[in-house]
């Protein structure tokens, strides 16, 4: 067993963050198995040292080891641009100038007035840019995934979950057809300014560390859809996937990376323990 924890550095690590860390940090050692860090660092306008250094500080506070050097996201920049050309060059990526004010505004228009339709990767793409005359060569700009076209030919997109999805699914979970065109639709492979995005960059990450299960918040179930088929696209095999409960606060509402009054630098400056952490996220 290979299990993963993947923050990015763009803010403290909290209570949820701790949760999903010690689970994946407890799974891989109860299995005799291995434990990896990864830094998901491709937001380069977000990202910061700073974060960086503070979560391997929380982290070894908590108890948890990896090896070293541990993978960083921006240095697997050209692992993501050959994924991309392989797929532009099977005619499954098409380039996109729309900005996020044309996409609501055309995805809109159709529902009179009502909203439009919202998938794990946001705002389902009304098409706008899809069938215009493709540049020979693959293009610096943000690119996406024709999703009618990636599925034909192909069988259906599965994966297996072994925790629980928010509306309690568990076990093999097949993704019908049009609910990836319909549901989630062409997203986003590679943002301009990052030239990958985050599903392209998770499923090859995920495949290079050789992951065999993946633990993480259930607010990531529904866009497993999306990893289980860019596996499929790139023929990487699909990992076991974990989702978990997501921490929340008093009010229900679950943690956000500005919480810092759950921040585990919080709790350690007022003098709890690793244990109380253990404690208080139900892990003990
Ligand atoms: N980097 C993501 C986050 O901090 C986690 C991605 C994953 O576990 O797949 O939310």
């Amino acid at each position: 067993m290979r299990t993963r924890f993947a923050p990015s550095p763009t803010g403290p690590l909290h209570l949820g963050h701790a949760y999903s860390a010690l689970l994946a940090y407890d799974m891989a050692r109860k299995a005799g198995g291995d434990f990896l860090l990864r830094i998901e660092d491709i937001d380069r306008s977000r990202a910061r040292p700073a974060w960086e250094a503070q979560i391997f500080d929380d982290l070894h506070w908590l108890g948890l080891d990896w090896p070293e050097p541990v993978l960083r996201q921006s240095d697997r920049l050209p692992a993501y641009r050959a994924a991309l050309e392989t797929l532009w060059d099977r005619g499954l990526l098409y380039p996109c100038s729309c900005h996020r004010r044309d996409i609501v505004e055309a995805a809109s228009a159709p529902q009179e007035g009502g909203t439009p339709p919202v998938g794990p990767d946001g705002i389902v793409y009304p098409g706008t840019c899809r069938d215009k005359p493709l540049p020979p060569k693959m293009p610096e700009e943000a690119l996406r995934l024709n999703m009618r076209k990636a599925l034909q030919g192909i069988g259906p997109v599965s994966f297996m979950e072994e925790g629980t999805g928010p509306d309690g699914e568990t076990g093999r979970q097949e993704i019908p057809q049009d609910q990836l065109v319909d549901g989630i639709g062409d997203i986003v492979l590679a943002r301009r300014d990052m030239g990958t995005s985050y599903h392209l960059a998770v499923v090859l990450d995920d495949a290079a560390q050789e992951i065999t299960h993946v633990i993480r918040g259930q607010d990531l179930f529904e866009a497993t859809a999306i990893h289980a088929l860019l596996q499929m696209l790139l023929g990487l095999p699909t990992p076991r996937y974990h989702h978990h409960r997501l921490i929340r606060d008093e009010a229900g509402k679950r943690l956000a990376k500005r919480d810092d009054a759950r921040a585990i630098s919080k709790y350690r400056a007022d003098g709890e323990s690793p244990a109380d952490i253990r404690d208080r996220v139900g892990l003990r």
